[in-house]
C-alpha cells in the first residue's frame, strides 16, 4: 500500500483501449516526488511508442523528472476486484506475486530489488454488471519480490470543462451567448470570473485601465499582473481556469470610445456595466437602449453601504437609467446618483471606493447571476425569470436610508420592479 497517486491521461488510455492494441507492452512514467505523484507519460503498442501528456500541457508534471519504466497488461475484471479491495478499502496487504502473474496474458519479469509499476486494463469492467459497481477499468500495481500492492489511480475524464454541466444546466445556450462587460475593476473582475463559471461562451471586456498596486486588495487578479491592462490580464488569468470561455479584450473607455462600442454591440447579446462613475453608466444605458439590447448595471453606493443591480430592457414601456432615476426623485425618495444628469467631466474627481473587496465580489457575482438569468430568459428558459428589475442589498446597513435603500440590516436584499416609463423628452428613450 502506497500513498502515491498515478495520473492516467486520457490520450494514453485511448491507445490501450484501441482494438489493435494487443494485450501487453512497455510504459514509462514521470514523477513529482514533492507531492508523491506519478504520470503515465509513454505507452508502447506493438512496435510503436507514444508520448502521452496530461491536459493542460502546462501541467508541471508533464515536465517532471523521469519516474521509471513499467509494463501494461490486459487483465480480467477479477484482478481489478482485488485492486478495489486493496486500494479503496485501504487493505495494507498485497497479493502474492505468482497469483497476480497467473492472471496476466504474459509472464512478469523479475522485479529486482526496486520493483516496478504495472498498469492493467480490464475491458470487461466496462460492461454490466461491473459498470454499476466501483470496479475500475484501469488499475495500477507496485510489483515487488514480496508481493504486489495496489497503487491509487486517477483517470482523466473524457469530458472536462463546462460541458460536464450539460445534464443540469443550459450550457448550450450560454455557450452561444456574448456578454460585453464594461469596467473590469473589483466588481467587474469578479463578474467576469462568475460569467465564465456559468458557461457564457464569449466575453467582450471593455476597460482602459491598468492593474495597479492599490487595486490588489480588492481585485481578482494577482500581483504578478501589476502594470498590465486589466482586460488583457483577465483573459490570461481565466485562460487556465475557464478555457471554454473566449475572452476578447478591448482597451476602450466606454465614454471616449463610444463609437467603437456601438460597433461591438451588434454582436453582443447583453451588456453588463460594472464601471463606477456616472458617465460610463449613463453611456451604457444610452448605447444599449439604442442598440435594442438589455443591460445590467452594478454598483456600490453610499461608501460601500449598499449594492445595487439594475436591469434595463429595451421594451417600449421601460425607461432608461435616467428615466428611472428621475422617477425616484419624483417619488421624493433618495437620489443615489445626484450627478447623473451632469455633463461628463463636470463632476468631482473619482473618489476611491471604500467598500471591502469581498463585498464588491459579492455584488459582481450577483450581477453575473442576473446577467446570466436574463440571457437564459431571452433564450426561452422561463424558469430563470427574475422577480424584478432592481436588486438592492445592504452590505453595511445604516439606519435612516429612504426607499428603496431602507434595508435595515446587513444582508437584507430586496427586489423591486422599479420600472419607470420613458420620459417624452428623454434623449435616450425618445425618437433618435
Ligand atoms: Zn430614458
Amino acid at each position: 500500500m502506497t500513498s502515491t497517486v498515478l495520473l492516467l491521461p486520457r490520450n494514453g488510455l485511448r491507445r490501450l483501449m484501441a482494438p489493435n492494441a494487443g494485450t501487453s507492452g512497455a510504459i514509462k512514467f514521470k514523477r513529482s516526488s514533492t507531492d508523491d505523484l506519478m504520470l503515465l507519460s509513454y505507452v508502447k503498442i506493438g512496435e510503436a511508442g507514444y508520448q502521452v501528456t496530461l491536459a493542460p500541457k502546462t501541467h508541471r508534471i508533464n515536465q517532471g523528472e523521469a519516474g521509471g519504466d513499467g509494463l501494461w497488461f490486459q487483465a480480467p475484471v477479477e484482478l481489478h476486484g482485488w485492486w478495489y479491495e486493496l486500494v479503496r478499502r485501504g487493505d495494507q496487504f498485497g497479493v502474492p506475486r505468482d497469483e497476480f502473474a497467473k492472471r496476466l496474458p504474459k509472464p512478469l519479469t523479475d522485479p529486482g530489488a526496486l520493483g516496478y509499476v504495472v498498469l492493467t486494463y480490464a475491458p470487461g469492467a466496462e460492461f454490466p454488471p461491473y459498470d454499476v459497481t466501483p470496479i475500475p477499468t484501469f488499475a495500477a500495481w507496485w510489483v515487488t519480490r514480496d508481493g504486489v500492492f495496489g497503487v491509487s489511480v486517477a483517470v482523466e475524464p473524457a469530458e472536462v470543462g463546462t460541458g460536464q454541466l450539460a445534464a443540469h444546466w443550459p450550457i448550450d445556450d450560454l455557450a452561444k451567448t456574448t456578454v460585453m462587460v464594461v469596467g473590469v475593476g473589483s466588481i467587474g473582475g469578479a463578474a467576469v470570473t462568475a460569467l465564465a463559471g456559468y458557461g457564457v461562451g464569449r466575453l467582450l471586456l471593455v476597460d482602459p485601465d491598468r492593474l495597479m498596486w492599490h487595486n490588489l486588495i480588492r481585485h481578482v487578479l494577482p500581483d504578478r499582473h501589476v502594470g498590465h491592462f486589466k482586460v488583457d490580464a483577465l483573459r490570461e488569468h481565466l485562460a487556465d481556469q475557464r478555457s471554454d470561455t473566449r475572452i476578447v479584450p478591448y482597451r476602450y473607455d466606454v465614454v471616449d470610445d463610444a463609437h467603437e462600442i456601438r460597433g461591438l454591440l451588434s454582436a453582443t447579446d447583453i451588456v453588463l456595466c460594472c464601471a463606477d462613475g456616472v458617465a460610463p453608466r449613463r453611456t451604457v444605458s444610452h448605447l444599449a437602449r439604442r442598440a435594442g439590447k438589455p443591460a445590467v448595471l452594478a454598483c456600490v453606493l453610499a461608501d460601500g453601504g449598499v449594492g445595487e443591480i439594475i436591469r434595463l430592457r429595451p421594451f417600449p414601456d421601460h425607461g432608461c437609467l435616467l428615466c428611472r432615476r428621475q422617477a425616484l426623485i419624483d417619488d421624493g425618495t433618495l437620489d443615489p446618483e445626484p450627478a447623473l444628469e451632469a455633463g461628463y467631466g463636470t463632476g468631482t474627481l473619482h473618489q476611491p471606493m471604500t467598500a471591502v473587496g469581498s463585498d464588491l465580489s459579492l455584488v459582481g457575482d450577483l450581477a453575473a447571476k442576473i446577467t446570466t438569468a436574463t440571457a437564459l430568459e431571452t433564450a426561452g428558459h422561463y424558469a430563470h425569470r427574475l422577480p424584478g428589475e432592481q436588486l438592492t442589498i445592504a452590505l453595511q446597513a445604516r439606519r435612516g436610508w429612504t426607499g428603496p435603500f431602507d434595508l435595515g440590516y446587513t444582508g437584507n436584499a430586496r427586489w423591486a420592479s422599479a420600472i419607470a416609463p420613458p420620459r417624452e423628452d428623454c434623449p435616450t428613450c425618445g425618437k433618435p
